[in-house]
This record gives C-alpha cells, sequence and structure tokens, in this order.
C-alpha cells in the first residue's frame, strides 16, 4: 500500500501498557506476553514471519489469540512453520468472551471477539477493564443496506457496549477528499448475484465470452471465484503452478466449498495468482473484485445506478477486463453508519488504522486531523437533526 508509513503500530492506549503487554496486530516492537491477529491479511500480522525465531526460543512465553479460521490460513502461506506457530495460537471463536491475565500485576483485561464480515476468520476485538474500554474494529463491512445476519450481530453488539474510550476503526474507504459526497456501494451479496445475471448473458452461445477469470491477488477474493463456481456449476480451476495454491485451497475449504484442483482449463472459473494465467484465452472474462479503482477515477459515481457496478477497464487496451463493485471494508456510507450506532464515553477517541484510499499525497498527521474533523462535523450535523450529541477529544 502506498502511503508514508503505517497509521497504526499495534498499540492500543491503556491496554498495551499492561504489564507483560499486548499488542494488536503487529509483531514488530518490543516483545509482549500478549498478540492478537484480527484476519489473515499480512499487514495484519506484520513481523510475524521473523518472529518466529523469537517464538522458538524456549523462554519465550509469548500466546497469540486469533480465530482457527485466522491461524489456518497463515499456517497456509509460505514461510509459517506449524511446529512453531500452532503452539502459540490460542483459538478463539468469532463470538467469544474471555479473560487475559496480566503478569505479576493485578490486572485482567476482558476480551471480546466479533464478527466483522471481512474475510473468512476476520473479527473486531473489544478490550475492556473496570476503567477503560477500545474497541478495534480489524477491517471490516458493515452492510447497513443489506442488513445480513452478520450486521444485525453488529448492531446488536454495538447496543450492548456503552462508553467506548477509544476507536480503532478501519477507514480505507472513507472518502476524504470530498466531504459532501457519501459514497454508497451495495453488498457483497447483491453485487455477486449481479455479477452472476451479467456473466450468464455475456458467455451465452453467441456471448463475447467463454469463461471467466477471477482475479485473486488479495486474499478473500476467492469468495467470488467460489460463488460463480457453485452457481455455474464448475469447479474452480486452480493451476498447479499457482505460487498460492495450497492458500486458495485453505480458504475454499473454510467457505465449505472444495475446488477441484486438476484440468483447469475445463474450468468455467479459474483463478491464478501469478501474472500469467495458463487457462486465460483472449475470450475470456477477466474480473477484478474491488472498489480500489473507484478513487482514482476522476468521474463522480453514482453506485445506486447498477450500470456503474461492473465497469470495463479501458476496453481499446485491455478488452475482457473488468472491475467489480464488491468490497470487503465498509463504504464511506457504512463508516458514517457505524459511527452513528458506537455509543462513546462522554471523553472519546477515534484512531484510524489504515490510511484512506486516494489519499496518497496526505501525511499521516493531516490524516488524522482530517478524520477528527469529519467525524466532529458529522456529530454536529446530527444534533441538528435531534440526535445526541457526542463529544470527541
Ligand atoms: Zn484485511
Ligand atoms: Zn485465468
Amino acid at each position: 500500500m502506498a502511503g508514508r508509513g503505517p497509521i497504526f503500530h499495534g498499540f492500543i492506549q491503556h491496554f498495551s501498557d499492561k504489564a507483560g503487554g499486548l499488542t494488536v496486530d503487529n509483531f514488530e516492537g518490543d516483545v509482549v506476553d500478549h498478540y492478537f491477529i484480527s484476519h489473515a491479511h499480512s499487514d495484519h500480522f506484520k513481523g510475524l514471519e521473523q518472529f518466529q525465531d523469537i517464538l522458538n526460543d524456549i523462554r519465550n512465553n509469548s500466546v497469540i489469540y486469533c480465530t482457527e479460521e485466522t491461524g489456518s490460513l497463515i499456517l497456509s502461506i509460505v514461510g509459517f512453520d506449524r511446529d512453531i506457530l500452532a503452539p502459540k495460537f490460542r483459538y478463539k471463536g468469532a463470538n467469544c468472551s474471555f479473560t487475559i491475565k496480566h503478569r505479576s500485576s493485578g490486572f485482567d483485561t476482558k476480551v471480546q471477539f466479533v464478527p466483522a464480515n471481512h474475510i473468512p476468520g476476520s473479527v473486531m476485538i473489544l478490550l475492556e477493564d473496570s476503567q477503560c474500554k477500545a474497541l478495534y474494529t480489524g477491517d471490516f463491512r458493515f452492510e447497513s443496506y443489506e442488513r445480513s445476519q452478520v450486521t444485525i450481530n453488529m448492531e446488536t453488539f454495538l447496543n450492548n457496549t456503552n462508553n467506548i474510550n477509544f476507536l480503532y476503526l478501519d477507514v480505507q474507504f472513507l472518502d476524504l477528499l470530498e466531504e459532501e459526497r457519501c459514497i454508497y456501494y451495495p453488498g457483497k451479496r447483491l453485487i455477486l448475484e449481479e455479477l452472476e445475471e451479467v456473466i450468464h448473458n455475456e458467455t451465452r452461445k453467441d456471448g463475447e465470452f467463454d469463461d471467466v477469470h477471477i482475479d485473486c491477488s488479495v486474499l478473500g477474493w476467492q469468495e467470488v471465484a467460489a460463488y460463480l463456481a457453485i452457481q455455474f456449476d464448475s469447479p474452480v480451476g486452480v493451476s498447479e503452478e499457482d505460487p498460492k495454491k495450497k492458500l486458495h485451497k485453505r480458504i475454499f475449504d473454510l467457505l465449505q466449498y472444495r475446488t477441484r484442483l486438476d484440468h483447469p482449463d475445463n474450468s468455467f472459473v479459474h483463478v491464478y495468482s501469478g501474472d500469467e494465467c495458463p487457462s486465460c484465452t483472449d475470450r475470456t472474462m477477466r474480473i477484478r473484485p474491488s472498489v480500489m479503482w473507484t478513487f482514482h477515477c476522476e468521474e463522480e459515481y453514482n453506485f445506486r445506478d447498477r450500470d456503474t457496478w461492473l465497469l470495463e477497464k479501458d476496453p481499446e487496451e485491455n478488452p475482457g477486463f473488468f472491475n467489480a463493485l464488491y468490497s470487503f471494508h465498509c463504504s464511506d456510507y457504512e463508516l458514517h453508519r457505524f459511527m452513528d450506532k458506537v455509543k462513546f464515553s462522554s471523553r472519546a477517541e477515534v484512531c484510524p488504522i489504515n490510511r484512506p484510499a486516494g489519499v496518497e499525497e496526505m501525511s499521516n498527521i493531516e490524516i488524522k486531523g482530517n478524520i477528527r474533523r469529519l467525524f466532529r462535523k458529522y456529530f454536529r450535523q446530527q444534533q441538528d437533526y435531534g440526535y445526541k450529541r457526542r463529544r470527541f477529544s
């Protein structure tokens, strides 16, 4: 990811200071007793590969809390050693509460995991003691439009959680460029259904395309391939040469869909992690499921218009390449709705955990300032509409 260095270093105010320490989604700083991994994207376990040497030391007492799905995905990535990591993982369910004890101090920290609707195994993490409450969202999607079961669970969790002092927030698709507009896009399920319909039309007998390639360069986009493979009654083609074959297989297993790994050339839907997919031809429809591209377009998109959610990319230069509006992160609109539901304490702070898309030129300080200002304005607006005022430090 472009930008000027990471915005979040794994430190959670108040909680990381406890004796022995705790760190979230980062293995690069001083050694602590308690590590958390919110999900299996590599920017959320930075430094773990090198840290295996320390974990392997008999004197090391550190443990790593994550879901079993997250652990199993990490163990499928080249460079991660099952013999070292498996004894260190403390698997917790995605809807689970537990307590961690801090060495040689009277302090306990209560922990709650909440499904984050990001990739399989992803969770938000609530940390709590008698003095303080911090919610780390990790990467998440709050699909307010569809109100799926996972959204309802998240809403219930927010309703039941008062007095949050620190919110560590995924702002990947917060729109900091145009504060007056509110970018909206449909939920994942709707995009999948419409994608299916378009593919059906484009690959009919006299259609332009024979088969479909899904770009799976990001862990999680396999969901799209798995869904389409089921709908079109095809195995997902994964070439033997694919450098991430093991990881694809693991995530398909977690999605409870087993891929047939042989004969990828005969598969209607195929994926490949390298540069040149051996199964693609000039009659393959190639789909990149991502919304990142929308932040680099001059044109303003209105995503309520269904013609804009699947776009052919530079048809002259890249015939057959399409971008689909499929996101694992909250839209701008969903983030605002989420903020409306969080119950903050009277003195609360919002800390971004990533850089919003499209603002590569902004420094971290500018980003933090803009986010603070944006949400302050938003809360003032709410007050105008009769909502309860919340204060930010
Ligand atoms: Zn992620
Ligand atoms: Zn292909």
